[in-house]
């Protein structure tokens, strides 16, 4: 009789393709699924009869700002309680490596939005492979892939990132991003939208995504507009995809601003159109408010804006800003620049536009949660059970295997992560078991840091991470260096 590390017995088994759940046995053995059958004659160490629970791929957070995080907290726990097995880092043109601080910034903050990976202490990594080697080495809870950040770049070669980079500026740029590809990086990230990368060129980001197409590595973008010009921000991102032959990923897709409300469709028509010729997918967070440092130009009176953090006024973290201009005697602009540097959830996103744009076959799921916010935005910690929960069984946007899919399936595809993804033997045993009737987010804008309810186990590489008691203590993620024979 077959030996196993771990059978789950007679589980819902949702593999990660959509497809719909079937009842079955799934024995584990050196950090791989290495049999699926209805009914297994075989025996493991450890056996978890699973009726009436599901068992699915362990998910994988598409869209995160964990890059120092996984080194400095790698317990993870608000990703791994989640169910979340693999979080992407070096998102919207901010990532931790390679990264080579200004003397002056060393003791300050790191150029805006950079800060949101936390102080200039935690920017340590000058090539892409310190990074990879920091991760390995503190072995957090859940597996890490890593995009190369923009803006990040930008910041090493260049003396002001008001202005577009020169050729020698870029030519030193492609030459980190080489480095960080040669390393393992996953792909290149934009943030144009942030004034510290708005400056940049398509020419400049074009030059810098040249290097991707023959590594096989992904363009992912946080959009130089999400609001009134939307349309032109999207048809820009679809250039650098098509002239650089390489798949692009709409970072945190999004109608902003109270005057963008209700464009989701003519995006999303925008989307399909430009999909029937190049690859394209999106990530979307399922709340109706976004998140990010402080920026003067999205106060708007019209909008609830909630303070998460602030250097010079920390006792303002967690109140309105409305409140605290009123206190202030001050508009609500004077109050946020007075408040800088600082962060804020923005309550600026249209409910509905947010779930036409979640229940779109291209869309991923990505929490885009900020760890370091002392007052984090909910999706932080509820992201992933929001959606089994409330959008699919409660509000039924769309079924539960599809849901799944958005979370596994889907994004191991988009982002070439090689056997993960699926409840497939062979696969790495990236694995959550829950309980479909109860699981939900419990993190609110209140009182955001709060598990969610419903998780049963969590296996990382075969190994048991997280159970309803908590974390196990056993940390089994491992750093996911790009692979070139992507499946
Ligand atoms: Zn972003």
């Amino acid at each position: 009789m077959l030996a196993c590390d771990l059978i789950v017995r007679r589980a819902h088994v949702v593999d990660g393709t959509g497809r719909d759940p079937e009842q079955l046995d799934v024995a584990v053995s050196n950090g791989r699924i290495a049999t699926i059958a209805t009914s297994l004659n075989a025996s493991a160490r450890t056996e978890i009869d699973a009726e009436g629970l599901t068992l699915a791929p362990g998910f994988i957070d598409t869209h995160t700002h964990d890059d120092t995080s996984v080194i400095e907290a790698p317990e993870m726990l608000p990703k791994i309680s989640q169910g979340v097995t693999t979080v992407i880092v070096g998102n919207c043109g901010i990532s931790a490596a390679p990264v080579r601080l200004k003397p002056e910034q060393q003791n300050s903050t790191p150029p805006d939005p950079m800060n949101l990976l936390g102080g200039a202490e935690l920017f340590r990594y000058p090539t892409f492979r310190a990074y990879a080697e920091a991760v390995s080495a503190s072995k957090p809870a859940v597996n890490v892939a890593a995009l190369v950040g923009h803006t990040a770049l930008r910041n090493n070669h260049m003396d002001r990132l008001d202005r577009e980079a020169n050729p020698s500026e870029i030519a030193s740029m492609r030459a980190d991003l080489q480095e960080a590809l040669d390393a393992g990086a996953i792909g290149l990230s934009t943030g144009l939208a942030y004034y510290n990368a708005n400056a940049a060129s398509s020419n400049e980001v074009l030059q810098l995504a040249a290097l991707l197409a023959s590594a096989q590595a992904v363009y992912t973008t946080h959009m130089r507009t999400e609001t009134e010009a939307i349309l032109d921000a999207m048809h820009e991102a679809f250039e650098v995809g098509s002239k650089s032959r390489v798949p692009v990923i709409v970072s945190h897709l999004k109608c902003a601003g109270i005057d963008n409300w209700g464009r989701a469709e003519e995006v999303l028509h925008t989307l399909d159109t430009a999909r029937t010729y190049q690859t394209i997918a999106c990530d979307c967070y399922p709340y109706a408010a976004g998140s990010s440092t402080l920026d003067l130009k999205q106060v708007d009176p019209r909008v609830e804006i909630t303070i998460t953090w602030s250097t010079p006024h920390p006792e303002a973290s967690g109140q309105s800003l409305a409140q605290i201009a009123e206190a202030w005697s001050l508009t609500q602009f004077e109050a946020a620049r007075k408040l800088q540097p600082a962060g804020a959830i923005y309550h600026s996103i249209s409910e509905i536009d947010m779930r036409r744009i979640l229940a779109h076959p291209a869309t991923m799921i990505g929490s885009d949660g900020l760890p370091h916010d002392p007052h984090p935005h909910p999706r932080l910690w509820g992201t992933f059970p929001r959606v089994l929960g409330r959008y699919a069984r409660e509000e039924k946007l769309f079924s539960l295997p599809q849901a799944i899919h958005k979370m596994t399936g889907l994004p191991a595809q988009r982002f070439h992560l090689k056997e993960r993804g699926q409840v497939r033997e062979g696969f790495h045993a990236d694995l959550v078991l829950f309980n479909p009737e109860t699981i939900l987010d419990t993190a609110t804008f209140t009182d955001p840091i709060r598990p969610s309810q419903g998780i049963h186990s969590v296996w990382v590489n075969g190994t048991l991470g997280y159970t309803v008691a908590g974390a196990t203590g056993t940390r089994a993620g491992r750093f996911l260096a790009r692979s070139i024979t992507a499946s």
